[in-house]
């Protein structure tokens, strides 16, 4: 997902797909190409891509963020970015591809599932609303686009099984929005409260224990019913994670969290 400015969206590399136009596409095993696009990544992780993976590989946030991530804080940005590390071999695999292809294929990342698509998050001001834009944009070598196979942006999410990991894009995309200016003061990204974000962003198990074994339910009121849900459901913690984010940081108050 990068971030774009709406006037700019017809200059960027990539041909665009609007809501309804359709691009050809189809990739299978045996094209030549099979797996070349799964090495030498600049692969972004989102919350919900990390809280998937540690599932599928039966670890914990933890581990798996001590084992498979890069934290990097871009230019202009003041919440740090995790992308996925490469293994270190010749020719910088992902660390989930093995012989037979794709080892974590049904908890893939979103970038992963929406490939060819990249997709863009422009902020709506005037119906103060976040939405993804596609761009079609497989690299040279990908053989995928030269087959007849048709699809627009929507039957293609639906294919690949990826309507959630869509949604939860677009929250994340309206919690990074916020951090284009310095919430941070003196402390800077890496002082206590960036480690609070950070962890209710990427580290859903550590953001648990600390919702549910800290002051932080004296502090914050949330529905009980929500209350029941977070104790065994990782995508309603993260999402309340999400909320938590923009009132401790930004004093944005919503249905889900508000301070007692
Ligand atoms: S390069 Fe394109 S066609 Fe080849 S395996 Fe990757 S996605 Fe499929
Ligand atoms: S996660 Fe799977 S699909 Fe994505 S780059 Fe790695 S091996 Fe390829």
């Amino acid at each position: 997902m990068k971030k774009t400015d709406i006037s700019r969206l017809d200059t960027l590399p990539g041909k665009r797909i609007k809501p309804g136009e359709t691009f050809k596409f189809q990739c299978h095993e045996k094209l030549s190409c099979y797996n070349l696009c799964c090495r030498n990544l600049n692969l972004f992780l989102y919350p919900y891509d990390i809280l998937r993976l540690k599932k599928q590989l039966k670890i914990s946030s933890d581990q798996f963020l001590d084992t498979y991530v890069d934290v990097v804080l871009r230019k202009d940005n003041y919440l740090p970015d995790v992308l996925l590390k490469m293994a270190d071999n010749q020719e910088k695999t992902c660390p989930f591809l093995d012989a037979d292809g794709c080892r974590v294929y049904p908890d893939r990342p979103d970038t992963c599932r929406t490939f060819p698509i990249e997709q863009g998050a422009f902020f709506d001001a005037a119906k103060n609303k976040t939405r993804l834009v596609h761009f079609f944009r497989p690299p040279d070598f990908c053989l995928g686009q030269h087959q007849k196979k048709t699809w627009t942006t929507n039957s293609w999410s639906m294919d690949q099984n990826a309507a959630l990991y869509n949604q939860m894009t677009v929250r994340w995309a309206e919690v990074k929005r916020l951090f284009e200016s310095d919430p941070w003061g003196k402390e800077g990204p890496y002082g206590s409260k960036g480690k609070m974000v950070f962890m209710a962003a990427y580290n859903i198990d550590g953001f648990r224990e600390f919702v549910l074994h800290s002051t932080f339910l004296t502090r914050f009121k949330i529905k009980t019913a929500l209350i029941k849900k977070i104790k065994t459901s990782d995508t309603e913690l993260l999402k309340l994670g999400f909320e938590w984010i923009k009132l401790m940081i930004w004093g944005k108050q919503s249905r889900i969290i508000q301070f007692f």
